[in-house]
């Protein structure tokens, strides 16, 4: 697809956000310093943007894991967007065809193009800034949605003023916290915005690669998506990426009970209070079905994974490209785990 003068503004501002962030971290804790309630702010708001980011842009907007009411809707559009990639359509539209085309030339970040495409390089490529949004039409029919999706770099610069107007106010009315208005710039906006993108960007890549080939599946689903521990729990449970990708629509990644799920804790309890609605919980046949391969997989091994295959939520067969992935591997792969493990 030809660069358009839109796609082409979407990557100066994308870019410039990504290098004013990284590059001025080192600047500003030089110049600002570094206190232990700066350190404290970056954890607390770095997480609450993560679980935002899981929670609602992932969880709500792109799989609809539970209901709620517009203006809910709307303000989780909000809370996401303090530490945004792009607005909640296009990062839904960009994420269900993720999982429609897993692993394929279609698939926006799959590993198999490469490190820099699947950590943060699909940001930049035309064909995914200019999405058509046709499979996102439960989200353009709402106009404040479209807008906040447009004017996604608002929340977080006003929460950059924010932070550092409470940094200078804390400065002075509270001296021995340590604190100033660049420090908390720093620590509270740019620091706070860099982590939940370079998580994302790290499941992108390390939960499909077959060439670390980290952490271990639960389920027999029809691509490399894996659980790894350590971004499971950093990445508010996006990391259980298995147990995500078997069925993308439940409000939970916890099969496992050591599988620990923040942004699933967040939407319990926002259910608790009524704010959302019609949770799609994980059945107990679900975690059945995970034991049952678990066992099968500690006693014959792990099967080599299938790709483009299989009963996969929104999976269709890829039609584009030469050679077909799924007709191929459908030929050798599409048996169950125990039939292909006995061949
Ligand atoms: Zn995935
Ligand atoms: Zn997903």
């Amino acid at each position: 697809m030809a660069a358009t003068r839109k796609t082409q503004i979407i990557k100066v501002i994308g870019a410039t956000i990504t290098i004013v962030l990284t590059a001025g971290t080192p600047v500003g804790m030089y110049y600002g310093g570094i206190s232990w309630f700066g350190v404290g702010f970056f954890l607390v708001t770095g997480y609450f943007c993560m679980l935002t980011q899981e929670a609602f842009y992932h969880r709500y907007f792109a799989h609809q894991s539970f209901k709620t009411s517009r203006t809910f809707q709307f303000i989780m559009g909000i809370l996401a967007e303090l530490a945004p990639v792009r607005g909640p359509i296009w990062w839904a539209a960009n994420h269900r065809d993720h999982h429609k085309y897993t692993d394929t030339e279609r698939d926006p970040h799959t590993p198999t193009k490469g490190w820099w495409q699947s950590y943060m390089g699909w940001v930049y490529t035309d064909a995914y800034i200019a999405h058509n949004y046709k499979n996102a039409a439960d989200l353009t029919r709402y106009k404040e949605l479209r807008i906040i999706d447009k004017l996604f770099w608002v929340p977080m610069l006003v929460s950059f003023i924010l932070c550092y107007w409470l940094g200078s106010h804390l400065e002075q009315t509270r001296p021995e916290l340590g604190t100033n208005g660049l420090q908390l710039l720093v620590f509270g906006g740019f620091m706070r915005v860099l982590y939940p993108i370079h998580i994302m960007a790290w499941i992108n890549y390390f939960t499909h690669s077959t060439y670390y080939n980290w952490g271990y599946r639960n389920f027999d689903s029809p691509d490399t998506s894996r659980n790894v521990w350590f971004l499971g729990i950093l990445g508010a449970g996006v990391g259980w990426h298995n147990n995500h990708h078997k069925h993308g629509r439940y409000a939970s990644t916890r099969v496992m009970w050591w599988e620990i799920d923040a942004s699933a804790a967040l939407i319990w309890v926002l259910e608790k209070c009524g704010i959302v609605w019609n949770v799609r919980w994980i059945p107990e046949s679900y975690r059945e079905e995970a034991r049952a391969y678990r066992a099968l997989v500690a006693a014959h091994g792990e099967p080599e994974p299938r790709i483009g295959v299989g009963p996969s939520e929104g999976r269709r067969p890829q039609t584009t490209g030469s050679t077909s992935v799924s007709e191929e591997a459908s030929l050798t792969s599409a048996a169950t785990p125990e039939e292909r493990l006995a061949s």
